[in-house]
Order: structure tokens, then sequence, then C-alpha cells
């Protein structure tokens, strides 16, 4: 029988790596709805109301804040492509894997990049990018990744902000696994571009991507020599499709845009506050199991992710047995190390609707259990009770 005859059931997992994240029924149910026309007025009008409760996710008054059609990737490019031309000097602040991804879009845009570099596993300093800035010269975008998924890195973007402001430039950030699940503040910040992604913190499949300009960043737009290199990421063109009168541009994904609509409603019902809340805690929770497990975290306490947390993996434990153990007989996926920490560390994901008590004490006992058969010596318990301690605290 040829395989691909077999109906294709996809296993249901406990998804708690760096992304994608369990998605709620609602918005699963959602997205099984009929497909709609891109330009249906049902459509269009579900697009706007994502741009308001965009808004509010992202703390701005951008009214440049969409949607691109494409992974959290496409809306890097389209940040990176909108305000850069061949030649501007970029300076990006690289403290892991996804800073040297920007550096790398911002280098393929024709951008003469240059970094500024900290260790894996430390948030990015402002005085040291300020110190940059002075050695360049002028610069017209300084990127940084807020929230590092690589390492579990929260890095500070008003002080970033600041030091690029005075220097002439403007702020580019990414937080795709910042926004939804701890604080993103753009206008108090002062951050130009931001984009992120959807199957992280707010708890929507993967392929549309947030993405907001703010006014400094238009005005970069607005006076390029250069058309942007994309025509399918240019946000002047996304804002007509966007927003009224929404003319076409290319067929947005109706079904994907019905569930960011939906994923983004439940945010606006359990409400901010009360969501970061929640990830503060549960992270709390995770960490205190982890830590009583014998093992180490990964990033400083200052600058730890509530969404996201590394921790080393313990001497004499297989990273890869352990985590396909976890997959094929778990059903539960944790995310590995990337660059100079593969194999070394583990990155675990409480991002919306995963982040959940049930989860982590799934978790933290599936680990001790897999971590008990090779050999490693934990008192069994000892992190369940620690992680339920840290939630009644
Ligand atoms: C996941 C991630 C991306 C890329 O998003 P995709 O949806 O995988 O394209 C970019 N930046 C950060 C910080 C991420 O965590």
């Amino acid at each position: 029988m040829t395989r691909y005859l077999n109906e294709f059931r996809p296993t249901r997992r406990l998804l708690m790596g760096p992304g994608p994240c369990n998605i709620h029924p609602r918005v699963l149910q959602v997205m099984a709805e009929t497909c709609q026309g891109h330009l249906d007025p049902e459509v269009t009008r579900a697009m706007v109301d994502i741009s308001d409760m965009l808004r509010i996710v992202l703390g701005t008054g951008n009214e440049a804040t969409l949607a691109v059609s494409g992974t959290g990737s496409a809306a890097m490019e389209s940040a990176v492509f909108n305000v850069i031309e061949p030649g501007d000097k970029m300076l990006v602040a690289v403290n892991g894997y996804f800073g040297e991804r920007l550096a790398e879009v911002a280098s393929r845009a024709g951008a003469d990049v240059h970094k500024v570099e900290f260790p894996w596993g430390k948030p990015v300093q402002a005085d040291a990018v300020a110190a940059e800035l002075k050695r360049l010269g002028k610069v017209k975008v300084v990127g940084m990744v807020h929230a590092e998924t690589s390492t579990g890195v929260l890095s500070p973007p008003a002080a970033v902000a600041n030091v690029a402001h005075e220097h002439g430039a403007i702020l580019l950030m990414d937080a795709v696994t910042s926004v939804g699940g701890m604080e993103v503040a753009l206008d108090k910040w002062g951050v130009d571009v931001c984009y992120s992604g959807p199957q992280k913190c707010l708890g929507i499949p993967p392929g549309i991507a947030p993405i907001s300009m703010g006014p400094r960043a238009e005005e970069v737009y607005k006076n390029r020599k250069t058309k942007v290199v994309s025509y399918y990421l240019d946000i002047g063109l996304l804002k007509e499709y966007w927003m009224p009168p929404h003319k076409y541009h290319h067929t947005g994904p109706a079904n994907l845009i019905y569930a960011m609509r939906e994923g983004l409603r439940m945010i606006m019902q359990e409400g901010l506050e009360k969501r970061f809340a929640r990830h503060a805690k549960n992270a709390a929770s995770l960490r205190a199991g982890l830590e009583a497990m014998g093992m180490k975290l990964f990033a400083e306490p200052a600058s730890r992710l509530n969404s996201l947390t590394t921790v080393w993996i313990p001497e004499g434990v297989n990273d890869a047995k352990t985590r396909s153990t976890l997959l094929n007989e778990y059903n539960l996926e944790i995310g590995g190390g990337l660059g100079p920490v593969a194999g070394r560390v583990w990155r675990i994901g409480l991002m919306s609707d995963s982040s959940h008590p049930a989860n982590i004490f799934a978790c933290l006992s599936a680990l001790e259990e897999v971590m008990l058969r090779q050999g490693y010596e934990i008192p069994r318990g000892a992190g369940l009770a620690a992680a339920q301690k840290a939630l009644v605290s």
C-alpha cells in the first residue's frame, strides 16, 4: 500500500519547546470554518480587529500595525527590508542565534552590517551599543532581540532605544518570544520597528506574524530612494491591503486570520496583566522544580524569560536520548540547545496555553523518570514538590 494513501493523523503532543505552543481548541476550531475570500468584508473586518488588538498587546498607537502572511522570519525580513537600503549602516546587538539571524537578513538586504556581540546567555548592554555607535558614526538602524529564544534571555529595549535615538538611529526589535507573555511597550520604550510571531506567546499557529512601524520608521520608509527589495513584504503595499481600502496585494490566509483574531480575543478576555502574571508564576514554579532536581539554570536571575527557561543538562545525561524518549514515550516536546550550547542545555517553553501548572508537573515528572533511567540520581518527587510549593507561595 502506498504510504501517502494512509490517513495522516498528527499525534497530540504536549508542546513545551521554544515554540510552537499548544493551540487552544477555540483557535483550532475557528480555523476549520469555511474559507472566505481574502477581500470578503468579514475577513477585512477581522483584519482591522487584529490591528486593534495587536496595538494593545504591543503597547503602541502605531497606525502601521498588521500581520504579514508568513512566519516570524517573514516579519523579520519585512521589518529589515522596509527601513534598509543597500549601503545603509545597521548595527545589530547579537547575544544569541536570532540576533545572528537578524544580522544575516540585514546583510542580504544589502546593509553595511556591524555587530556588537555579547556572550550567549547574557543580555544586551546599552552602553556597549552606545560605544559602538560612537565609533561607527552614522548608523541608520540598530537591531536587537528583546527575548532571545536561543538562550532564554531578556534584554532592555528602552535603554537601547535611548542610545539609538541619541545617535540619530532608529531601533528595530525582535519580540517574537515576548509578545503576549511578557510586557511589550513599544511607545513607552521608544521602539520604532517591531515584529513578532504567533506560535510563541500569542497562542496562534505559525504562518501569520505581527509587525508594527512607528512614525520615525515610517518617515525612513517614505524617504527611501529605492524600492523595498520585496514586493510581498513592502509595508506600504501591505497597509493598503490590511487597512481600508483593502486593495488586493496577495491572497491573505483567511483561516489563519480567523485564528489570529480568536487567539488575540482570548488574550483580551484573559487580560494582559493576568496573562503576564500567569506566565511569571508558572515560570517561577518550573525553575524551582528544575533546581530542586539538582539542575542549574542557564540565564541569570535578572534576565530570565518567563516564556522560556534554559537549563544546563546534567553531567552523564544524554541530550538526544532524553528528548527522543520524552517525545516518543510521553508525547512531550522540549527544545535542545543551539550554537555554542547545542547538546548542553534544554529549552523548556511555557508559552500561552502551554503555560499551565499541569504541564509543569507532567514535564518535571517525565524528565525525572527519563533521567533516573540514565543513572542521574535525584530524590524522587523533589522537583514536583518544589514546583507545587512555588505555585502556592
Ligand atoms: C521563533 C523566532 C523567530 C523566527 O520565527 P519563525 O516563526 O520560526 O520564522 C525569530 N526570532 C525569535 C526570537 C524567535 O524566537
